[in-house]
Parts: C-alpha cells; structure tokens; sequence
C-alpha cells in the first residue's frame, strides 16, 4: 500500500510526485469542479517506455527531429494532469484544480468537453502491453487520494479515454485490468477512510 500519496487542496500539488509542471492548461470553467477521473495510456515514441518524451509533449518542448512520429505529434498542446511510470513513480503536470488538456473531443453520460470536469491520468504503456504491478498501486492510491481530496469525485465515475472519446482513442486499452485496479481502489478507499 503505498501512503505517502497525499494532495494539498490549496495548491493542487501531490506530495511525494515529481512536479514537471506545464503551461499547457488553463482554469475550469467558473463554477465547475472536478467530477470524472479519466485513465489514459501513452508512450513516446509509441511502444518505447522510459524516456524523456512524455514530459517533453506536455511541456510543448518536443523536438519534431527527435524520431519521426515525432513530427506528427509536436507542437500539439496538449497535458494531463499527472503521468504514472512503468515504475510508480508518479509526475505532475498540471495541478488538480486546474483544467489540463487530455480529454479533446468527449463525452461522459451525454456531457460533452470532459477536459472541464475531469481529471486525467496518464499510464505509460500501450494498448495490449501489460501495464505493471507499481502502476496498478500507484494509480490505486492516487485515485484514493483524489477521491478524498476532492469530494465532487465518485468512484463510480472513473472512465477510460476510449469510454469518453470512442471511435477516435483507444487507450489505455485492452491491457488495462479495471477488475484489478477497482478491487485495488476499493483497498485504498477503505484504509484513506480509517486514516
Ligand atoms: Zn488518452
């Protein structure tokens, strides 16, 4: 069980989380507060884990020369709020009060614009490569943490990208367990609520 994932409401900053923090976001619309937790898949280049790219396309700071699928993708605007590594570690790009750019053209239960009621999080993985044991803890732990930092979430409302934007992204993917992460979550839930 991983403890030390905590949020500062204030801030909107998770201890414990590398901060890469990235100009690609703006406020909610006034009013508006976090209601969908969106799980994503990415990596850069597409089925390469590890290296610095991620950080670099939620920066805007992606060199189109890098590798070629490169060229098609830089200079897109675009973030999450935070990204888990094949390793657990957990980075932040945007603060959780703020609106960061994941969702694009989506819809949850009929609401279109999901980007301004919800919170993405970023696997590194691809579709069917299995995502990893500290994945599943870390975004476990930190689902529970968002869940009890901010209470306009429900853990019935978490949803992948291909749910809210079908047709047009697939992530995170056949891979991703959601049996597995939710009787993970509901472990979390259980043990953020007795601390
Ligand atoms: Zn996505």
């Amino acid at each position: 069980m991983i403890t030390w994932v905590k949020i500062d409401r204030a801030t909107g900053l998770l201890a414990g989380a590398r901060q890469v923090l990235s100009p690609h976001f703006d406020a909610r619309p006034a009013g508006v507060l976090p209601e969908l937790l969106v799980v994503h898949g990415i990596s850069l280049p597409p089925g390469e884990f590890g290296g610095p790219w991620i950080d670099r396309l939620f920066t805007g700071t992606l060199s189109a020369d890098a590798h070629a699928y490169f060229r098609e993708i830089a200079g897109q605007r675009v973030s999450a709020h935070a990204l888990i590594r094949r390793d657990g570690q957990i980075v932040q790009y945007v603060a959780f009060g703020e609106r960061a750019w994941h969702a694009g053209h989506s819809a949850y239960r009929g609401r279109t614009g999901c980007n301004d009621f919800s919170i993405g999080v970023e696997l590194e993985g691809t579709d069917d490569t299995p995502y990893t044991d500290a994945q599943y803890e870390a975004l476990a732990a930190l689902s529970a943490a968002l869940l009890t930092a901010y209470t306009s979430l429900a853990a019935q409302a978490i949803a992948g990208h291909s749910d809210i934007s079908p047709g047009r992204k697939t992530d995170p993917g056949a891979s991703f367990d959601w049996v597995r992460y939710r009787q993970l979550l509901d472990q979390a839930l259980r043990t953020t609520t007795r601390g």
